[in-house]
């Protein structure tokens, strides 16, 4: 139960498994053009440029930004923790002017301080991080969306921790890019960088004047191979990552067949699940608001006396793996639980049943069953 890598469904691990096929074989051009296909429908964005690229979801981070800044662009990372930092970073890399909008712990950043940072400056893309994975806060797309088009400036999602998981209507929200990792809610091993661009974004790519900065992420070569791929037809730039392009075609399968509306329902309701098992034990959450907290992973904060590494160790030992702290400034004084994926109410209540155990090995005093309790009332109260 960590933040990615996630728990994989078998089918998914069969596939990746399985005797790898060659990259111009007729039947994984099939998957391949399948999973293009597939990923527009996920994304909600039938007009959009998907790109698949071996690599994890900093190298989408990584190709968003070599592909869209030239030297001296002006670029806005609105920042909820650890990865808005990292954007801020990338960006920097390629030449821009990185101005860094950042929240308080726990907290978001205004909409209204965003717009008028905006109006004073001519930026040419703004980044912003969904689900925040280092602090669980997760950020409302819609109004950022509409400052994009009313300024012209280009919007980057960052949804490594919420694509498949968080509601997200790219192209109605007018979210220009739409970036993950395969190994969180998409649900397939660690190392695929998957993208989504927006027309207006393929167009400001297109009106370049300098050549892309890094030789792999540049979608001069990689537009063709996509291209070739969802036209089912052969082609080769850089060897695609053959077995686990096979399990993403099964993985997007199994979203679909799932179906986009109840997947997003059931991350709500186990997000709420855990969101009312950790209040039952007056353990406050870093997100300072319930209407910012994500779906897809809780981030808890210990109660006074408790240490991090007895208190994991404790309830790996109960069976269930947890995650550390991320956020640098209070690493040692929270943990995370991730619930993207194929969870279920069992594996909910058995990693309430395993905080429980790891708090009451750690002397902390509670009514013992309340976390499971109020977990299992709010599942079932939908
Ligand atoms: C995990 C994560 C990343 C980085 O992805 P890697 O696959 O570890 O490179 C970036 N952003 C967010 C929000 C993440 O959760």
């Amino acid at each position: 139960m960590i933040p990615g890598p996630i728990e994989f469904e078998p089918s998914v691990l069969r596939a990746a498994g399985s005797a790898t096929n060659s990259h111009v074989a007729p039947d994984f051009i099939e998957t391949f053009g399948h999973s293009l296909d597939m990923m527009k429908e996920v994304w909600q964005c039938p007009s959009g440029q998907p790109f698949v690229l071996a690599g994890s979801g900093t190298l989408a981070m990584d190709t968003a930004a070599a592909n869209l800044i030239e030297r001296g662009d002006q670029a806005l990372v609105i920042s909820t923790g650890y990865f808005g930092d990292r954007f801020a970073d990338i960006l920097a890399r390629y030449g821009a002017v990185v101005k860094v909008l950042k929240s308080p712990v726990g907290g978001v950043v205004d909409t209204d301080l965003i717009e008028a940072e905006l109006k004073i400056n001519q930026y040419k893309l703004l980044t912003f991080t969904h689900v925040d994975t280092s602090t669980a806060v997760k950020v409302d797309p819609r109004p950022i969306g509409q400052l994009g088009k009313k300024y012209g400036v280009i919007t980057i999602l960052d949804g490594v921790c919420s694509v498949a998981g968080e509601e997200i209507r790219q192209e109605e929200w007018g979210i220009d890019v739409v970036l993950t990792a395969s190994q969180k809610a998409i649900g397939v091993p660690p190392g695929l960088a998957l993208l989504v661009v927006s027309p207006k974004a393929m167009n400001v790519w297109k009106n370049r004047t300098s050549p892309v900065g890094s030789y792999y992420s540049d979608w001069t070569n990689w537009l063709l191979i996509m291209n070739a791929y969802a036209d089912r037809k052969p082609s080769y730039f850089g060897t695609p990552a053959v077995n686990l392009v096979a399990a993403l075609e099964v993985s997007l399968q199994l979203i679909l067949k799932e179906g986009l509306e109840a997947r997003f329902a059931r991350h709500k309701n186990t997000g709420a699940a855990f969101r009312s098992g950790l209040k039952a034990l007056n353990i406050k959450q870093i997100p300072l608001s319930d209407e910012i907290a994500s779906n897809t992973l809780s981030a808890p904060w210990f109660p006074d006396g408790i240490q991090n590494q007895n208190f994991l160790s404790s309830v790996s030992a109960n069976g269930v793996i947890l995650a550390g702290g991320l956020l640098p400034e209070i690493k040692g004084k929270y943990f995370r639980i991730g619930h993207m994926g194929s969870v279920n109410q069992g594996d909910i209540l058995s990693t309430m049943g395993a905080i429980e155990a790891g708090l009451a090995s750690c002397g902390y005093s509670f009514t013992k069953g309340a976390g499971i309790n109020a977990a299992f009332a709010s599942l079932n109260a939908f």
